[in-house]
């Protein structure tokens, strides 16, 4: 995967450079200038044009990823990374890593690889989610779990919300509702936001009203909660090409837990006349992929398609792109900030499977080619 996008052979890393193309979400011809891995007003002198027209959007963000996560829990920093460009060379400039066993901060320094913003390890109980993934404690001890993991992350804690629980076979809440509402509180007061990974009814109720800040899966939501998302600006990363695989969990479980195997069936009928209310409540929906451990990294274009059905072409693009970016506190394109965008040779909002295959990935002022030698860089000014 790593092979598909060459870098430049023909330029310096750092430009300058010049790209001319309609610029999204605005809707407007632009003419960007890169200096040094960042955005400036030119024109700059002795720039070589790297995008002579296209669709520029800012860099694709995967909201729901797993850097150093593979199917038996934390992979070595060389897999890791490998994860990352894979990520990257789908135009994922900006990872919100939703839970990773290995600390992955020495790739911040790496200007290969694209942006993570970290939620530490997942935090859930023993026997409660998949071996090997998750920082597993006992009830009790949610509090300082979670200021551990806020800060080792980047401002965001996740835990697991509800798995299987085979005394009972099927899906149940891992915390009580007092301890949950405390431990939020405490990432709070760090200044990290909380996400928890929820497939069922109940765990999304208990931790909204505990004041959590995002849900992954949500599949369970009611029309209820889904209304008080809304209102409180829950964010909702629904991993929809992860959702499409949970016919195959219900087969695997169906013969030692029939009742969890047919809930999960249930969940999975019913999963996008969900998301199609949450998407017309309001809730604030974005895109990821939940790539580790069973989906393959470089996905968000899948997602983006998958969105699409939901709340069509430029909700998906926004949720993968500008919205994301502004909701992690992070930049678009503009003046001083990094130059991270993808180039697309057909207008997305036309049809959003152009972006399983961008003209160009610049990210921290760093072509990458989709394909090699569709524009040969030439010098201007
Ligand atoms: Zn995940």
């Amino acid at each position: 995967m790593g092979e598909r996008h060459g870098r430049d052979a023909s330029a310096g890393a750092n430009g300058p450079w010049r790209l001319v193309g309609t610029l999204l979400p605005a809707d407007e011809p632009v003419e960007l200038w890169v200096v040094d891995g960042v955005f400036v007003p030119g024109p700059v002198a002795g720039a070589t044009t790297i995008c002579d027209g296209g669709w520029i959007m800012p860099g694709f963000v995967d909201a729901h990823s797993h850097i150093g996560l593979g199917r038996g829990g934390a992979v070595d920093m060389g897999t890791a990374r490998e994860q990352a460009v894979t990520d990257r060379d789908g135009g994922a400039l900006l990872i919100r890593d939703a839970g990773s066993p290995i600390d992955t901060h020495e790739f911040d320094r790496d200007p290969e690889l694209p942006r993570i913003v970290r939620a530490g390890r997942h935090i859930a109980r023993p026997r409660r989610y998949i071996a090997g993934y998750a920082a597993e404690i006992e009830p009790g001890e949610l509090v300082d779990e979670v200021e551990r993991q806020a800060r080792a992350g980047d401002g965001w804690v996740k835990i697991v919300g509800d798995w299987i629980d085979r005394s009972i076979g099927d899906l149940a809440p891992l915390w009580d509702s007092e301890e949950a509402a405390a431990a939020i509180a405490r990432a709070h007061r760090l200044g990290a936001r909380v996400t928890a990974h929820c497939f069922a009814e109940e765990s999304v109720v208990q931790l909204v009203d505990a004041g959590i800040d995002g849900i992954e899966h949500g599949t369970g939501m009611s029309g209820a909660v889904i209304d008080t998302m809304a209102a409180r600006r829950v964010a909702l990363v629904p991993t929809m090409i992860n959702l499409a695989t949970f016919g195959r969990i219900a087969d695997a479980g169906q013969a030692k837990y029939p009742v969890y195997a047919a809930h999960m069936r249930a969940l999975g009928a019913r999963y996008r006349q969900v998301l199609a209310s949450a998407y017309e409540a309001g809730v604030p929906i974005y895109a990821g992929t939940d790539a580790g451990g069973t989906i393959e990294h470089g996905r968000i274009s899948d997602e983006i398609s998958a969105l699409s059905t939901i709340g069509g072409a430029e909700f998906a693009l926004g949720a993968a792109s500008w919205r994301a970016r502004s909701w992690l506190g992070r930049s678009g394109i503009q003046y001083g900030a990094s130059a991270d965008l993808v180039v697309l040779g057909a207008d997305p909002r036309g049809d959003v499977s152009i972006c399983a295959s961008p003209e160009l990935i610049v990210l921290r002022g760093v072509p990458h080619r989709h394909r090699a030698g569709v524009h040969d860089p030439e010098p201007v000014g």
